[in-house]
């Protein structure tokens, strides 16, 4: 067996559960590429697959990461235009390519979707297996890092906003938690189609770096009440667009700051699941509530063309050799990051 470095965990858990260790260097099948890793970026699904979700049963041990950028070290059979070397971004998550959503481009409603760094093996490692149809070009004028830093937030963010609200062009957006991956997403995809967006942070420090991505009102949810903020700011109109992942702290506010006829639009949960509807308020208003899972390979080809022009770029917040990858964990589980956390090796 030959053997390469990964970073761990046996048990669910704290940070500290994760370790270095040698695992077997995976094999590449039929339609399957192995890919050098050089950076993987972190997100929220980490820290919960690390923690342990109630109802998933993940393989122990288990290699996080799902946001890899690298090189292409070996291809499998049936793998064609691809060579060692080549500079690649992977596609964080692929259907089972054979169901009606998957042949309608809608992969991540299939039944069968996988993550990468989820249920099966991810980047947080020398060396991880992916389905060749996964791969993507590396931007050129990215480094590894900032490559890294881009799909799954972007492609959540343009999902979010492109897919399932509809935004149009003008409409005023509110991007909640400016700081976060999905966060700085949305706010450059809405600033692309022209609209006003309103955004939260949670210190002054912050606020700074959300207006220098493009965002014309800031709330210091510290200081400043959401809602009334979003009145002030719309002259009582409300948004048309909530973009949304925090869940249950933010949840009524963020309802309450929509205008008649809006759409918010939910990728997560982080500070908890559950929350209430007011249903009077529901139809007389005509909002609409929306999930939001993922995105598409089409979403991703999308937003690498708009990488490519320079209109949307991936914002780093620090970046922590493999071995740290315990540091790391409690950098994003601190909340005090502005942008992607990102794993590199050499
Ligand atoms: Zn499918």
């Amino acid at each position: 067996m030959l053997s390469v470095k990964a970073v761990v965990f046996d048990a669910h858990g704290d940070p500290e559960v994760l370790h270095v260790a040698d695992v077997e260097k995976p094999v590449s099948g039929f339609g399957e590429v192995i890919v050098r890793v050089k950076a993987c970026a972190l997100n929220h699904l980490d820290l919960w697959v690390r923690k342990g979700i109630p109802g998933v049963k993940i393989p122990l041990p288990h290699v996080l990461g799902s946001d890899i950028a690298g090189l292409v070290a070996e291809t499998g059979p049936g793998v064609e235009g691809w060579s060692e070397g080549d500079e690649v971004l992977v596609a964080p998550g692929f259907g089972d390519g054979v169901c009606g959503e998957c042949l309608a481009g809608r992969e991540n409603y299939c039944a069968n979707y996988k993550i990468i760094g989820y249920r099966i093996e991810g980047g947080y490692a020398e060396y991880v297996k992916v389905p060749v149809g996964n791969l993507l070009k590396k931007p050129s004028k990215l480094s590894f890092v900032e490559a890294a830093s881009i799909p799954l937030v972007f492609l959540t963010a343009w999902h979010m906003l492109v897919d399932k609200a509809k935004i149009k062009m003008g409409e005023t957006v509110l991007v909640v938690g400016a700081g976060s991956g999905v966060g700085m997403a949305a706010i450059q995809v809405a600033k692309a189609v022209n609209c006003t967006v309103i955004t939260t942070v949670g210190s002054d420090e912050k606020a700074g770096k959300a207006e220098a991505l493009g965002a014309d009102i800031v709330v210091n949810r510290k200081v400043e009440d959401v809602y009334e903020a979003v009145k002030g700011a719309t002259s009582g109109r409300g948004v048309d667009v909530v973009v949304e992942h925090a869940g249950a702290e933010i949840w009524d506010k963020a309802v309450r700051s929509l205008a008649r006829g809006g759409r918010l639009v939910t990728c997560g949960a982080t500070t908890g699941p559950q929350v209430s509807i007011d249903l009077r308020f529901l139809y007389s208003k005509q909002h609409s509530i929306l999930g939001s899972y993922m995105g598409t390979k089409r979403d991703l080809l999308d937003v690498l063309r708009l990488v490519e022009k320079g209109v949307f770029n991936p914002v780093v917040d620090s970046v922590f050799p493999l071995e740290k990858a315990v540091e790391a964990h409690k950098r994003l589980e601190s909340g005090e990051q502005f942008g992607k956390v990102v794993l590199t090796l050499d």
